[in-house]
């Protein structure tokens, strides 16, 4: 079998089809952004033809994964869960390697994340009580039935988790799958295929391809033989691949981008404020939910600044396999451009670069943490997601100020607030327009708990019954009372 080994981890770089490894013709170069020179792997680089394949696969073994109860289906990805857990540190040194997620974080925190979302799922697919009332003289009962195959698209950025988010509602719900990774970071879900394969899911339950967005992808977000499209990414191929959906007519979800405002009220516990906001640094920013945007009350904006240089300063830049390391390289040059493009133009413009603002070491992708004191609200790094170590501070006058700047930008991903209040809490909570919003935390997530964005930053909602919901077509069943008998 072709596989590559990674420092110890074997992993295979084909498609995943019926449980069994297919190859492509083409391959892609996959490179580490811990050393450019590293090249990890040839993956298969898949077109129509692999799209295609693993759709009729999908397709194929729908009717009698569909047909099993939620609890039989359950069973199987309990099965999986349990394996992801074995495999935790494998899973997590692949992706290191593949992405340069902190190595440590992975292994202790996001792997396991992604047994919990099987779980989690199996087990609330298996506790769904249809919901039944009477009215109009008929007994109204609302059934959730299996979709069909369904494309599930992710991001570069902690692919495993992401991924798993997804599929595993998609699963429980009954339905099929074709997983398609992104290119920067394709390992760590062909690693989930092995565990796949030995939890003993049906052929065609869940299929993976690999290769280019605008090549695989989009073959498979344009076949009709579609159901369901779970996307998380960009807003601008959220935009794309939501002209797909609407084209056949599909149900569509899209995660995208953000641009969190991080808001600091003079009441707030400034030193915890600080210590959070500059954990806005690690994974070197990579991270939708960030609260990128700080913002600080005129009164205390001069003793945050300072505290949170002072935690800024204790991040260390590094090898993501290190244990000391807490800002990672970004994930590929064409990104690094891209990051230091915004931090440049933002320079030529008159915005201040407080601190950062450069390159860490020649040859490397690791950009430094970086400080900018805008010029103006509509400077482009305050307005556009720059997804980096690259943060905006901002003071604002009063509670009013505070939440217009908030909701200044296209996105509502996400929002951080720090204050001590209760009250001011619950009241900005209610305007700054966000899908999730953290008051004194930062990433703490119930998995059964709404996600999603507003404006640009995503259409629906996945999580809990939410994902649920969608992944099924709800039927309702009008019953004529007095008609039937058990
Ligand atoms: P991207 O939009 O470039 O790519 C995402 C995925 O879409 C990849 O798998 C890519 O191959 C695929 N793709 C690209 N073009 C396609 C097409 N025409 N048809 C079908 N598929 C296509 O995003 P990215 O650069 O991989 O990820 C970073 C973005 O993701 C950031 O904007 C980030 O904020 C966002 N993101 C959002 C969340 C969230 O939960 N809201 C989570 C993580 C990342």
């Amino acid at each position: 079998m072709n596989r590559v080994d990674i420092e110890g981890v074997s992993v295979s770089p084909d498609h995943f089809i019926n449980n069994e490894r297919v190859r492509s013709e083409r391959t892609f170069e996959d490179r580490s952004p811990l050393d450019w020179t590293w090249k990890l792997a040839d993956v298969a680089r898949g077109g129509a033809r692999e799209a295609t394949l693993a759709l009729v696969a999908a397709e194929d073994a729908f009717p009698q994964w569909a047909s099993l109860s939620t609890h039989q289906r359950g069973e199987y990805l309990h099965r999986l869960a349990d394996l992801i857990d074995e495999h935790v540190a494998d899973i997590a040194h692949v992706e290191t390697r593949d992405m340069a997620m902190l190595e440590e974080s992975l292994r202790l925190r996001v792997i396991s994340r992604g047994a919990r979302n099987f779980r989690a799922y199996a087990d609330l697919a298996g506790d769904y009580e249809p919901r039944r009332w009477s009215s109009n003289g008929t007994q109204n009962v609302v059934l959730r039935q299996p979709a069909g195959p369904t494309v599930v698209i992710t991001p570069w950025n902690a692919p495993f988790m992401l991924s798993t988010w997804k599929c595993a509602p998609a699963l429980a719900a009954g339905n099929t799958v074709v997983l398609k990774p992104a290119e920067w970071s394709p390992l760590s879900c062909s690693l989930l295929m092995d565990l796949v394969a030995e939890a003993g899911l049906p052929p065609g339950v869940f299929n993976l391809v690999q290769g280019l967005g605008e090549e695989v992808g989009a073959a498979l977000v344009n076949d009709p033989r579609v159901r369901r499209i779970s996307f998380t990414g960009s807003p601008e191929t959220g935009r794309i691949i939501g002209e797909a959906a609407a084209k056949n007519l599909v149900p569509f979800t899209a995660e995208l981008g953000g641009k969190g405002p991080f808001l600091v009220f003079a009441d707030a516990d400034l030193e915890a404020a600080a210590e959070k906001a500059a954990v806005m640094y690690d994974d070197a920013g990579q991270v939708c939910l960030a609260g990128t945007r700080l913002l600080v009350e005129e009164s205390v904006t001069e003793e945050f600044t300072r505290l949170f240089r002072l935690a800024a300063e204790r991040h260390v830049l590094g090898d993501s396999r290190d244990r000391s390391t807490t800002v990672s390289p970004l994930i590929h040059p064409e990104h690094l451009a891209r990051v230091s493009g915004f931090v440049e133009r933002a320079r030529a413009k008159g915005d201040r670069i407080v601190f950062g603002g450069e390159l860490e070491r020649v040859g490397g992708l690791w950009y430094r943490p970086t400080l900018i004191e805008p010029a103006s609200n509509d400077s482009e790094v305050v307005q556009h997601e720059v997804f980096g170590p690259v943060l905006t501070l901002q003071s604002f006058d009063g509670e009013e100020e505070a939440v217009r700047l908030a909701n200044s930008t296209p996105y509502g991903l996400s929002a951080i607030v720090y204050t001590t209040s209760d009250e001011r809490a619950e009241r900005v909570g209610r305007r700054v327009r966000a899908g999730t919003i953290w008051v004194n935390c930062f990433l703490v997530r119930d998995l059964t708990a709404p996600f999603g964005g507003i404006g640009i930053s995503g259409i629906g909602r996945e999580g809990g019954d939410y994902a649920l919901d969608f992944y099924s077509d709800l039927t309702t069943l009008q019953i004529k009372e007095g008609t039937t008998h058990g």
